[in-house]
């Protein structure tokens, strides 16, 4: 679960981003408006995000379960 430090598809540099990212939408930011912050603008820099949250959500799944 390790973000890529570039966008696989741009090349955009974000790995540097995402404890940021982290940290701020855990105390419960939209994840649109911080991706805005953090100048994430295209669609495929914010898929390598989205789908990190989605995978973190399956993996509390598991330690709860
Ligand atoms: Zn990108």
């Amino acid at each position: 679960m390790i973000i890529p430090i570039r966008c696989l598809s741009c090349g955009k540099p974000i790995g540097h981003l995402w404890e940021e990212f982290k940290r701020r939408t855990a105390q419960g930011e939209s994840p649109k408006k911080v991706m805005d912050d953090l100048g994430l603008v295209r669609y495929c820099c914010r898929a390598q995000f989205m789908g990190h949250i989605d995978l973190i959500d399956e993996v509390a799944k598991f330690k709860r379960g």
